[in-house]
């Protein structure tokens, strides 16, 4: 081969791939926060998993299971309806490996500490591939519905629990596991839920429901819980896709959406025509019964969320401290390692506030104050979160120049799925409207969050939660102010957390740059020396 030629192909400057590692091990951050939750017992499983996560071979699963994406069978060849969708073979080898590790069941089968070893895997998971997040959390969070509807439960309950992937449409009786998904979204509204036009008529001891949903996600799963209009007004139901007699019931998959992100997942359009239901709680009141799934829903995403910030900032760090410019490594330059360091305050943060939140839920049962605590965190942190990250994502993005535009990267994929939390499950101003409802409605709701930043003793703290405090006093101004409010109590829990938990230089830094007057409103205008953040960005590092 001509010599010129073979010079042109020697790949130079170029960064090998992060993997080959233990999502878990190497993670301090993540190890210290089950430590505090008192949950060492998911230490196994979680190593486990995080060596399957950080494997080329799962990653690989991940980039296939997105790259080709679910097709939709509405018939078959005879023309009958199958209302079928095909996946990939790797989204169901991840579905199997999710569900297997019981990233859907732990929390609900684990007295002490279940929720916060359950959120360890789901942090773990999380930076693998987020399709099978969501039918994994939707199948979490129907737990407790089941609670408010004992005959299915009887049925249901074992298979949703059981630690099994059984994609097979079948009646529910002849499978090993199950999956389940919410439709409550139709046309003409999803936030206003009040509007579901969804007929549900009274036939024998079941009801049948006649309209339609805009979005469906998940359409292969077992069950849903969707809302329809009764005699009563609006009300939940539970809709199996199978029928016990074996039949599938009128489930009639109109289309799938085509999403800027989440691709391995399918979301779909449905209709309902004379598709049999059972009822769930109370008649009349469908929209309060779901909000308890929607809890847990959103309880998720706060973990998930918090998880998908590490897996940016992970790609950020490994790149910085790979690639070189201008004659030394991307990490080695100053302004970059404020970058670097802005970044890692940013998912550190995120980190113990979503372990701080899964430790209410684990205490909520025994402890008022947790259980207060995790009723006003949790929108509170959702809507945070979600906010965070797609800056996050974007800034994780640049940090790996053009490489970080690519789709063989892994930061394509994380930047494309980075603003779905914010929209499902409560888009922002919805969650901040619904976290001024809950804290209306409870005063030991803001008791128990002022109690959580008063721990730190931190003036700047205090001073933020008196002016929260103030400005909610005023009715007329909270709901046009409700976003401040939201961010405000968000980033003081955090800091308290920081201040408790974290390295005095970080805490430090997160202090006075988000709630004080130092930083900027882009990652990377933090006012620390060098030497400051070549140490922020040290313990930031991956332990491989
Ligand atoms: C990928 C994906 C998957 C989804 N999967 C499902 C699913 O499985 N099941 C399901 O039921 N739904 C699903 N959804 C739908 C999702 O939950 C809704 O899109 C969401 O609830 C918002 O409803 P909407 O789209 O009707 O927007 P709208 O309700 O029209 O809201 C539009 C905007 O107005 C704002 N807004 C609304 N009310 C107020 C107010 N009072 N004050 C100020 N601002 C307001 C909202 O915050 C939002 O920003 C999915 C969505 C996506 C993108």
């Amino acid at each position: 081969m001509n010599a010129a030629i073979e010079e042109t192909h020697e790949v130079l400057n170029q960064v090998p791939p992060l993997d080959g590692y233990d999502a878990y091990g190497a993670d301090p951050w993540l190890r210290a926060a089950v430590r505090r939750a008192g949950a060492e017992w998911i230490d196994n499983a979680a190593h486990a998993l995080g060596t399957y996560v950080g494997s080329p071979e799962a990653q690989h699963h991940a980039t296939l299971a997105n790259r080709y994406t679910p097709e939709l069978y509405t018939h078959d060849r005879t023309g009958a309806r199958i209302d079928t969708v095909e996946f990939h073979p790797s989204y169901h080898v991840l579905m199997n490996r999710a569900l297997s590790a019981g990233l859907h069941s732990l929390a609900w089968k684990r007295e002490a500490g279940g929720f916060s070893g359950r959120a360890a895997l789901f942090y773990v998971w999380n930076q693998l591939e987020q399709g099978t997040s969501c039918p994994v959390t939707m199948t979490f969070a129907s737990v407790p519905m089941f609670d408010q509807a004992p005959d299915l439960a009887r049925t249901w309950r074992s298979r949703v629990l059981a630690d099994a992937y059984d994609p097979r449409p079948a009646p529910v009786s002849q499978k090993a596991g199950a999956t389940i998904g919410m439709a409550m979204t139709e046309k003409q509204g999803g936030s206003d839920l009040r509007a579901v036009q969804t007929v549900a008529t009274r036939d024998g001891g079941t009801w049948r429901l006649t309209g339609h949903k805009w979005f469906c996600s998940a359409p292969m799963s077992d069950g849903f819980f969707t809302l329809a209009r009764g005699e009563e007004g609006v009300s939940c139901f539970f809709i199996p896709r199978s029928l016990p007699d074996g039949t599938r019931n009128p489930f009639l998959l109109q289309r799938l959406k085509d999403k800027v992100g989440n691709r391995s997942n399918a979301s779909s359009e449905v209709e309902f025509r004379d598709t049999a239901a059972w009822p769930v709680g109370e008649p009349g009141r469908g929209i309060a019964t779901l909000i308890n799934m929607a809890h847990h829903t959103r309880f998720d995403i706060v973990v998930a969320v918090a998880s998908m910030m590490r897996a940016a900032l992970n790609q950020a760090l490994h790149h910085a401290h790979h690639r070189s410019a201008f004659g030394k490594r991307l990490v080695e330059h100053p302004l970059m390692a404020n970058v670097l360091a802005d970044l890692a305050l940013e998912a550190e943060a995120a980190t113990l506030l979503a372990f701080r939140l899964a430790r209410a839920f684990d205490h909520a049962k025994s402890d008022p104050a947790e259980r207060e605590l995790q009723r006003a965190l949790t929108p509170v942190a959702k809507y945070w979160l979600c906010k965070r990250m797609t800056a996050t994502a974007v800034e994780a993005m640049e940090c790996l120049g053009g490489n970080g535009y690519v789709e063989e990267g892994a930061l394509a994929r994380l930047f494309r799925e980075a603003p779905l939390n914010g929209i499902w499950e409560g888009s922002a101003n919805v969650i901040c409207l619904d976290a001024l409802r809950a804290l209306a409605r409870s005063p030991e709701a803001f008791a128990a969050l002022e109690k959580e930043v008063a721990e730190a003793r931190d003036a700047k703290l205090d001073e933020r939660m008196r002016a929260v405090r103030a400005c909610l006093a005023d009715p007329a101004t909270a709901e046009t102010r409700a976003r401040w409010i939201l961010e405000s109590l968000a980033l003081a829990i955090q800091g308290a957390l920081m201040r408790r938990h974290a390295d005095a230089a970080a805490a430090e830094a997160f202090v006075s740059s988000r709630i004080g007057n130092s930083g900027g409103r882009a990652f990377g205008a933090l006012e620390s020396t060098a030497a400051e953040l070549a140490a922020l960005v040290q313990r930031a590092r991956l332990e491989t």
